[in-house]
């Protein structure tokens, strides 16, 4: 494997590469929906506070607590739309490995090292991903970000040629953001939501001419928090980045992480959940382990949809 001599370079990296293996994680898994070719790409592995994951204490429990999660996929989207390649996040680049990330970008920077572990390799990088699929990354028209953490931010060097998508919220008003880690060129366009999105979101941002990708407003997590929907005549893929953790969260609307106001989250929820009743949805978190499974299910797989809708299956 040509990627082998790479991976050497860093023991720390070899051995998470076998973690990968063991854990059959690293990867692009593709499904066909309306005939619009998906890709979930899992671009890297992250750690967090148990304190982050499972609760809604706030960033002094989640910097004081000793105990982290399991290693968590850090999810990229890629739509192959006829209109242009959509990727949704860009996941982290090996740069977060190093001991040194993040020195000197101040307090925002100290703290998401504080609360962080990452584990990614070249290989599993968004753009060397993307390549692998034949998709030249400067190729890719749009790229969507949910919001500006890092997780989802690193791999912008990859797409200095793409329209960047970031809520006009989110770009005026970061939460926990590093912009020091963004690249000298980033001038995304930032968007408001004043299209209808003909669902419980009321208002959105329509990206494509056949109105079949939606940018949502899912504040919480950071005030300018967005999703994406793809949606189809038999099913809607639902892109929720870090608007919960897992889909779980939403029947109860229960908040869980670090959220710069948790009661926008608790109504986000609550939209998503709603959204999710009315037409066959997958909904996918950025970082749930389960994401992989339910992109390749029905959603009468998680009972969350009255029987009678259609099942949705794509191809
Ligand atoms: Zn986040
Ligand atoms: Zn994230």
């Amino acid at each position: 494997m040509e990627a082998v001599s790479q991976i050497n370079r860093e023991s720390n990296a070899a051995s998470f590469e076998r973690k990968l293996h063991s854990f059959k994680g690293l990867g692009i898994y593709t499904r066909v929906v309306n005939g619009i070719k998906i890709h979930a790409i899992i671009s890297g592995w992250f750690k967090i506070k148990n304190t982050h994951y499972n609760s809604d204490l706030g960033p002094y429990f989640v910097l004081f607590d000793p105990t982290w999660t399991e290693w968590l996929p850090i999810f990229c989207w890629v739509i192959e739309h006829p209109e242009g390649t959509i990727v949704i996040d860009t996941g982290e680049t090996t740069l977060a490995n190093s001991p040194l990330y993040l020195s000197h970008t101040g307090f925002n920077g100290w703290f998401n090292k504080q609360i962080t572990r990452f584990n990614v390799i070249e290989r599993s990088e968004v753009g060397t991903q993307l390549n692998s699929l034949g998709i030249q990354a400067e190729n890719v028209r749009w790229v969507v970000l949910t919001h500006l953490h890092i997780d989802h931010t690193g791999g912008l060097k990859y797409f200095p040629k793409s329209e960047i998508i970031v809520s006009h919220q989110e770009f005026v008003k970061p939460y926990y953001a590093v912009e020091q880690t963004h690249p000298a060129w980033f001038r995304p366009h930032l968007v408001d939501y004043f299209d209808d999105a003909g669902s419980t979101f009321e208002d959105g941002f329509v990206l494509t001419k056949a109105n079949d990708v939606i940018i949502v407003p899912t504040p919480g997590h950071t005030f300018g928090h967005q999703s994406v929907i793809f949606m189809t005549p038999d099913i809607n893929l639902f892109f929720g980045g870090d608007a919960c953790f897992s889909f779980d969260q939403l029947p109860s609307s229960t908040v869980r992480g670090i959220n710069a106001d948790s009661n926008a989250s608790r109504k986000t929820l609550m939209k998503i959940h709603e959204f999710c009743k009315q037409s066959p949805t997958i909904y996918l978190p950025g970082h749930d382990q389960k994401s992989v499974n339910r992109f390749f299910g029905t959603p009468l797989d998680f009972n969350e949809i009255k029987p009678g809708f259609a099942s949705g299956e794509g191809e």
